[in-house]
C-alpha cells in the first residue's frame, strides 16, 4: 500500500493560541515540535507534543540546528512581539521553509507579514470578535467565517416564525443575492437542499453572500 508521510509542523511561540495549535495538532496525530525561548512555556506542553525545544527564533543558527527547514509547515505564533514575529518569518523564509503560517496582531502586521512571504496571516483575536459581536447581535448564527473581504459564509439556526416554510417561500436568492449552500438537520449535513423541503425546528442553514446583505439577513433572522 502507497504509505503518505503524514506532515511536519513546527509551531514557535507558545502563547496561548501556539500551545493550543500545538496540542491539538500533536493530537491529531501529526509530529509538531513546539519552540519558545521561555523554558516554562516548553516545559508546559513537552508531554503534550512530539519534540518541545526552547530556543530564540530570532536566532538564525538556532533555526538551523533544529533542522526547521525539513518541516512542512511552521506556525509563527508570536504576537506581542512584533519585532520578533517579523524577524523569525524573515529567518523561516530565507532557511526555505515551505509554508508559514503567521499570526498578526494588526492589520499593519499582517500587511508586513504578507510582504515578507508568510503564506498565510492569521489574526485570532479579530476574528473570534468578530465572531462573538455576529452572535450577539444574532444568537442563531452559529458561525461566521470569513471567505474573502466582501464574503462570508454563516450557519443560521433557523428562527420559529420559519419553521414549517421552504427554501423557495423565504426566497434568500431574491431578498438577500444569498445561497443556500446546506442544510443541517440532525447532524446530517444536506448539500443539495430541496426547494420545496418544508424546514424542520432546529433545522441550521449554510448560507454564503456578501457581507450587507448578510447582515440584513441576520438581522432579519438571526433571532427566534
Ligand atoms: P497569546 O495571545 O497566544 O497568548 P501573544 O499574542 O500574547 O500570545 P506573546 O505572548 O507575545 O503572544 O508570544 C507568545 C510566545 O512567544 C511567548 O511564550 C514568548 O515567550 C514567545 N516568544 C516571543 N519571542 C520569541 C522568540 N524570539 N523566540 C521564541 N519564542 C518567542
Amino acid at each position: 500500500m502507497l504509505q503518505v508521510a503524514k506532515k511536519q509542523y513546527a509551531v514557535i511561540g507558545l502563547g496561548r493560541f501556539g500551545s493550543s495549535v500545538s496540542k491539538y495538532l500533536a493530537e491529531m496525530g501529526f509530529e509538531v515540535l513546539a519552540v519558545d525561548e521561555s523554558a516554562q512555556r516548553v516545559q508546559d506542553v513537552a508531554n503534550k507534543v512530539t519534540h518541545a525545544v526552547t530556543a530564540d527564533s530570532t536566532d538564525e543558527e538556532a533555526m538551523t540546528s533544529l533542522g526547521i527547514r525539513n518541516f512542512d509547515v511552521v506556525v509563527v505564533a508570536i504576537g506581542q512581539d512584533i519585532q520578533a514575529s517579523i524577524l523569525t518569518t524573515l529567518i523561516l523564509k530565507d532557511l526555505g521553509v515551505p509554508y508559514i503560517i503567521a499570526k498578526a496582531q494588526s492589520e499593519l502586521h499582517g500587511k508586513v507579514l504578507n510582504k515578507i512571504g508568510a503564506d498565510k496571516v492569521v489574526f485570532p483575536e479579530r476574528d473570534m470578535g468578530l465572531r462573538v459581536a455576529h452572535h450577539l447581535i444574532s444568537p442563531n448564527i452559529l458561525e461566521h467565517i470569513e471567505l474573502s473581504a466582501d464574503y462570508s459564509i454563516v450557519e443560521l439556526v433557523i428562527p420559529s416564525f420559519i419553521i414549517g416554510k421552504n427554501l423557495k417561500q423565504l426566497d434568500f436568492r431574491t431578498k438577500y443575492h444569498c445561497n443556500v449552500l446546506a442544510v443541517k438537520r440532525d447532524d446530517e449535513l444536506n448539500i443539495t437542499p430541496s426547494p420545496d423541503e418544508p424546514l424542520h425546528e432546529k433545522d441550521i442553514l449554510v448560507i454564503v453572500g456578501k457581507n450587507e446583505l448578510l447582515t440584513k439577513l441576520e438581522q432579519a433572522y438571526g433571532e427566534s
